[in-house]
This record gives C-alpha cells, structure tokens and sequence, in this order.
C-alpha cells in the first residue's frame, strides 16, 4: 500500500519540483528529444536504441521519448541549439561534447558483449584477408588508410593512439588517410574493394555486420587482434586491435532539468538487460578517454598543439607581433640612444678638453701679462730705483775712501775700522734687499694657493715701494683682522694689486701738497670676507672716468699702459672676491678688494 502512495505520488512531486520543463503539472506529455551519434546510419541506429525508447515511454508516462540521429557535427548544432535533452554518444564524443557543452553523463551502457562497462569499446583495423604482407601496425608503413573522420573515437582515434604508442605518426608515415563519414559500412567496402589497404571500424562492428548476412567475415582479417592474447582484452568476442574504453553513456544536456536527469537515471538503471542486452549501470569513469584525447593533443586537449613555437605563432600572432614591434622599437631606440651618448661623450670629452686647452691657454697669456704688468710697474718706478741702490753704494764708497785716508795719513784705528765695516756692511744688506724683493717681484711663476699673512704682505709691499721710490710719501697701514682670519691666495699676486693699488694712489698725488700725498691701507673683516682698502687723498676721478676704470688701456697718464686695474681684477676675481673703486671723502679715490676668508678661529 505505502510503495503504492509513493508509486503514484513520485511522478507528482517531480513535477512540482521541475516546474514547466517537466510534463505532468498540466496534465499534458512533453516531448524529450533523445540526439544520437548514428554512425551505422539512421536505420541501425534506430534498431539499436530503440529498446531504450520504448522502456522509458512505458516507464515515465509523463513523457514522450523520440529519437534523432545525427552524426558528429549535426548532434553538436543541436545540442548548442537546444533541440535534444538527452544524448547518447560513444566515449569520444562525450567526453569532446562534455567539454564543450558541459554534457552530464547519468549512466553507462552494460553490454553483455563487453568485459566491463569500462572495457566495452574499441576499435578493429581490418585488412582484406588475402593481404599477407599486413600483419601489425608497422606494416602499415606507406599504407593507405581509411578512417570515420579525423576526431571519430572509435573510427579512428584509438587506431593512431595505438600508432603513435608503437612509433608510427599516422599523419607521416601512411600514404594517405581516407576520411569517409558515416555509415561505417563505406570503410568495410572500401577495404573490400581495395581503394585502401586498411579501414578502421568500430570492435565488433564486422561481426555484427556478418550476422546480418551484409558481409563475408572470412574475407576480412583484424591486425594485430588482442583479443587472443593474455592481456585485459582477452576474451573480448570481437577482433580487436586496440585497448577497450567505458562503454557508450547517456548523458543529459545543460538544458534539461534536474527531475528529468534523475526520472530517466532511474528508469534506466532499473531497464532489464533481457533479450535486447540494452542493459545500463552507474556512469563508468571516462579518464583513460581523457588521457587518450590529451595524449594526442586534440578534443578538449587541442589547444596543447598550439604550445609549439608554430601553434603559439598561430594563437598568439597579433600579440606576439605586438611584442616584436614594441622590442623592435625599444632595441632600435636602445642602440639610438646608446649611439647618441657616445657620440655626445666625445663631443662632451671635445669640448671639455678644448675648454681645458682654451683655460690653459688663457691662464698662461694671464701670466704672461701678470708678468708685464710687474715688469711695467718695476719700469716705472725704476727711475728712482737707480738712485736707491745709489745711495748704499756712495755710503759704502765714502767710507771705504775714509778708511784708504786714514791709512795714508796713519789715522786709521781699529775703532773707526769696525765702524766703517758695519756701516758698509749695513748698507750692503739695504741695497741686498732692495735688489731681492724686485728679484721676487718680477719672478715669472706659476699661481699657487697657500695661507697668507696679510699684515705681512701689506707691509712687505710698503717696504717695496718704500725701497723703490726716491721719495715716497707716507703709507699707514691699519689692520684691525681678528687673530686666525685665513686667506688661501698666491701671495705674490696680491702683492702685484696691492703695489698697482699704493703706486696709483701715490701718482694720484704726486703734483699735489704734502698734506694730500699719503696713502691709508686698512684691512678689515666684514661677512667673513676680508676686505682691504687703499685710499688717497689726491687728484680723484669724475663718475665718468669711474665708469671707465676697469676697461683695458683706460689711462690718464701720458706714459699709462691702462692694463693694471683690469689685471688686479681678474687676479682678485680669480680668488672668488670682488675689487672695486669710489670716490674718497672728501678728496681722492678709495679702492677697495674683498677676498674669502677660509678659516675665521673666534
Ligand atoms: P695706468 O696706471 O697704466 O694708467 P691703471 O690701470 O693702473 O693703468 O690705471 C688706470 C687709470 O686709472 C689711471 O691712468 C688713472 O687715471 C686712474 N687711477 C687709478 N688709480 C687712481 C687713483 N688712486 N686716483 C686717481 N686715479 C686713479
């Protein structure tokens, strides 16, 4: 009574459950559309499946079962099209169309004529049986071969797989593969008539052929048959030339809802296996279908092909070209800048050693005119420099004669003797000194940066002119320069400034009173800048002749050279300070250079 209830209430609750897909909610039948891979033709592949048909139309009331054939491509339009529910295909194609349209298989065939739902199906290579040169695969060298189609499963893909394991390409080492289609009655009859050497069908697809009485068994030979062998295929019933795979599945498509998948799984697993041996079981693991597929790199493996240069060429091209064009542009552009620097390096490395040329050249007419300029001044004040040295000769000479006189007249004592000789010796040292200094002065050198006394320097160029001119009016210096205030200069050509500076404040005043004749020298220290003044009190400039000071060959004098201010300014320039003029108060002109103070100790 209870199994009754459920017998009757099931079909109801599926209904409900499936909504409008499933038949029976309005009390009406829907039709469920069964696609089928007819490789025999439509015919036989109506008396193959119409078993199933007729079980589940008699099990599942709510429906209506029908079959549609196809072969490979149409049953691939229709799935994509929707136009099937359920599908019932041979491995290959499952698992081909499982990938690409996401086929669920619900059960696997169980033929009594296989030794297993997993070892059902494989393929037979036959060969008319008169051809005694054929025998095994490697036979079939520069053999003509004729096949279902390039991806059928058991119409040609096992066979090549089976090649490939015993080192024969198919593709290179036969003559020539015939593709000929379903029905697969054309491959027999084309080995029957000897347009190919070679056909390959479907196991047990010649033995069902002969008991239909549509061909003569004896005619034919399956090479390299297993079936006698003590491998897992022996025993099979039919000639056999490759391993068996799962048997054919049904499997249901994305479009058909999940009460139909399992009303049909169950009817079917509960199909008697009887007289029509269409008996089915639980879904049979398809992986060695799989492995077959990625071992030969097609179906859903095709894309492992591509992973060759050629096939990533084939794939990738717009990408790859992409990629070459931006390389191309970066490698060009790489050796375009690599090639500008050099070429910039030695343009740069030119110049800079053109510019050091040019600095050297510059720094050694510098020198050369530095050493005029001293030159100059020495011509200048070399007037009274005669007379200088004069008058230590004359002392020394007037006391030598006294000394000559003393000695005649027999009045010469041993005190006026030691006087006379440290007189002379006295004034040697003066005229020595003299003659030292403008040695120094005039030296032709190379500048050098040192630490400088200035007080000293200032001092020493006092004593040069003082030494020099025949009546030098007074020259004071001033220096109020904290104790370690450290100028790094070339002491030599600070003193050429100083001694243009004094000798032009001197000139200044040389036709003018007493009282406007001396020249002031101040150092003082201001920003950490040491700053050295010398002024005057004589004739001055206008602000015109100012504007024109430090130009070369500006001069007032009549025998001028106009080279000393410009001079004096590059060497202070050259030492990082600055020189510059303005008009003393209230008579005469103040010139003034700052230099760097290095090093300031308090
Ligand atoms: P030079 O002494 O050969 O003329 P300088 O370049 O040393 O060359 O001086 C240029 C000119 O600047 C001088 O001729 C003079 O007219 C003017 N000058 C320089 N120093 C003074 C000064 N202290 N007082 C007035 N004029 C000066």
């Amino acid at each position: 009574m209870r199994a009754a209830v459920r017998h009757c209430l099931l079909p109801l609750c599926f209904g409900l459950l499936a909504g409008p897909a499933q038949a029976g909610a309005d009390g009406g039948v829907r039709d469920i559309a069964i696609g089928v891979f007819a490789y025999q033709g439509e015919q036989a592949a109506t008396l193959d499946w119409a078993p199933v048909t007729h079980f589940l139309n008699a099990r599942l009331p709510g429906y209506r079962f029908h079959l549609e054939h196809f072969d490979a491509d149409s049953l691939r339009s229709a799935i994509r099209d929707r136009r099937v529910d359920l599908v019932i295909t041979n491995p290959g194609y499952y698992v081909a169309m499982e990938y690409e349209f996401g086929l669920s298989r619900i059960a696997t065939l169980d033929s009594p004529q296989a030794l297993s739902p997993e070892r059902a199906t494989g393929s037979a290579l036959i060969v008319r049986s008169d051809r005694g040169d054929l025998h095994g695969f490697e036979d079939l060298r520069g053999q003509r071969l004729a096949a279902i189609a390039p991806d059928a499963f058991g119409g040609y893909l096992l066979v090549v797989r089976e090649m490939l394991a015993q080192g024969i390409d198919a593709e290179s080492r036969l003559k020539e593969v015939r593709f000929l289609g379903v029905p697969m009655m054309q491959i027999v009859e084309a080995v029957q008539r000897g347009e190919v050497d070679a056909g390959v069908v479907r196991s047990c697809f010649l033995e069902q052929a002969a008991a239909r009485g549509e061909i003569d068994l004896g005619a034919f030979r399956v090479l390299a048959d297993r079936r006698g062998g003590a491998g897992p295929e022996a025993g099979f019933r039919c000639g056999l030339s490759t391993p068996l795979y799962p048997d054919w599945p049904i499997a249901v498509t994305r479009s058909a809802d999940r009460g139909l998948s399992k009303q049909v799984a169950q009817a079917l697993l509960a199909m008697p296996g009887g007289e029509s041996g269409m008996a089915w079981t639980v879904p049979a693991d398809y992986q060695p279908v799989r492995d077959l597929y990625r071992e030969l790199r097609t179906g859903p493996y095709a894309y492992l092909r591509d992973i060759t240069p050629a096939g990533l060429l084939r794939r990738y091209w717009p990408a790859l070209l992409v990629l070459g064009l931006v390389l191309t542009a970066w490698g060009v552009h790489t050796v375009r800048v690599e090639h500008l620097v050099q070429r910039r390096t030695a343009e740069l490395r030119a110049s800079l050693r053109a510019r050091d040329e040019a600095e050297a050249r510059v720094r050694s007419h510098q020198e050369q005119m530095e050493h005029l300029s001293r030159l100059s001044i020495l011509g200048e004040l070399s007037g009274s420099l005669a007379h200088e040295i004069n008058q230590p000769l004359t002392t020394i000479g007037n006391y030598a004669r006294s000394l000559l006189r003393r000695q005649a007249d027999g009045r010469l004592t041993e005190a006026a003797v030691v006087e006379a000789c440290g007189e002379i010796d006295s004034e040697a040292e003066r005229a020595g000194g003299i003659m030292r200094r403008i040695r120094d002065f005039a030296r032709k050198r190379t500048a050098v940066r040192e630490p400088v006394d200035m007080p000293a320097l200032i001092d020493g160029t006092r004593k040069l002119i003082e030494g020099m001119l025949l009546q030098a009016p007074p020259i004071v210096c001033e220096s109020n320069l904290p104790p370690g205030c450290e100028v790094l200069a070339d002491a030599p050509q600070i003193q050429q400034v100083l001694l243009n500076l004094m000798k032009n404040a001197i000139d200044a005043g040389r036709d003018l009173p007493p009282g406007r004749q001396g020249v002031e020298v101040r150092l003082d220290l201001a920003d950490k800048r040491l700053v050295v003044q010398v002024a005057d009190r004589g004739c001055g400039l206008s602000p015109e002749q100012q504007a024109h000071l430090f130009e070369p060959f500006f001069t007032t004098k009549p025998d001028g050279l106009g080279l000393g201010l410009p001079i004096c300014k590059t060497i202070i320039e050259a030492h990082g300070g600055r020189l510059w003029a303005q008009s003393n108060v209230p008579s005469g002109m103040c010139f003034s250079f700052s230099l760097p103070c290095h090093a300031v100790s308090n």
